[in-house]
């Protein structure tokens, strides 16, 4: 051990150290965040249950069953099938998901042409029953209230957001009540 080092363990330099470590975040403002009263805001890109949105004008859903999403998706999670209306015009007659093989990858949402997929700021989707895990097209109409605040929300029938067991909007878990809390 050489002069230095003595020294240093004279006037306790390590321990002097860690404990202005320890001040410096004793000064920082720190958050605890009462879950589930209080939730974290998600950032903007963050990626969670699927939407599908209608315009906000007509009503009318913006997928033009094109079958992008469906084979883009590397889960193969996703089957429509496509139908004319009597205008001509191209919409899906069924559109499911099927969320418990989803990755969340996103994929469906960069490849859509009409911006009609969505991955929304939902991410309590813990329930009772698996087959809330399947989404048909009315659920993920109806999923547009979760969609990000950039995105346009539109109002929808009396469907419940995909992940809510009976009675419980917003699914297990979701409080009305819950505040946002920014980060
Ligand atoms: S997020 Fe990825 S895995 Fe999930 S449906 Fe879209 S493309 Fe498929
Ligand atoms: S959601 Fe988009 S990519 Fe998928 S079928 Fe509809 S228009 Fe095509």
């Amino acid at each position: 051990m050489g002069l230095i080092d003595v020294i240093k363990k004279g006037v306790f330099v390590d321990i002097l150290r860690g404990m202005s470590v320890t001040g410096t975040y004793f000064a920082v403002d720190k958050m605890t965040v009462e879950y589930p009263k209080e939730k974290l805001q998600t950032y903007p890109r963050f990626r969670g249950v699927q939407a599908l949105l209608a315009d906000p004008e007509t009503g009318e859903i913006k997928c033009v069953a094109c079958m992008l999403c469906a084979t883009v998706c590397p889960s193969q999670c996703i089957s429509i099938m496509g139908e004319q209306t009597p205008e001509g015009h191209s919409r899906p007659a069924t559109f499911d998901l099927d969320l418990s093989r989803c990755i969340f990858c996103g994929l469906c949402e960069e490849v859509c042409p009409e911006a009609a997929i969505v991955m929304t700021r939902h991410y309590e989707l813990s329930t009772f029953d698996k087959d809330d895990f399947c989404l048909n097209k009315e659920k993920l109409l109806a999923n547009q209230v979760y969609a990000h605040k950039e995105l346009y929300r539109q109002p929808v029938g009396n469907v419940a957001p995909s992940g809510a067991a009976a009675g419980e909007p917003g699914g297990v878990g979701d409080r009305a009540d819950a505040k946002e809390v920014q980060r």
